[in-house]
């Protein structure tokens, strides 16, 4: 893994109306758009990495 990923932040976005879920690491990556809603995800979850289940 690069530096640059170990400094990612991996969150979990959420479609605000149908509450699709997708995992995104920022700031590499942008929230994405819903593809079935066309609207802005929003961050529901901050997925600390290395976290032990
Ligand atoms: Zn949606």
């Amino acid at each position: 893994m690069s530096a640059e990923q170990r400094k990612s932040q991996a969150v979990e976005a959420v479609c605000p109306k149908c509450k699709r879920k997708e995992i995104v690491y920022i700031p590499r990556e942008e929230l994405p758009k819903c593809p079935v809603c066309k609207v802005q995800m929003v961050v529901s979850e901050l997925l600390t990495e290395g976290k032990s289940y």
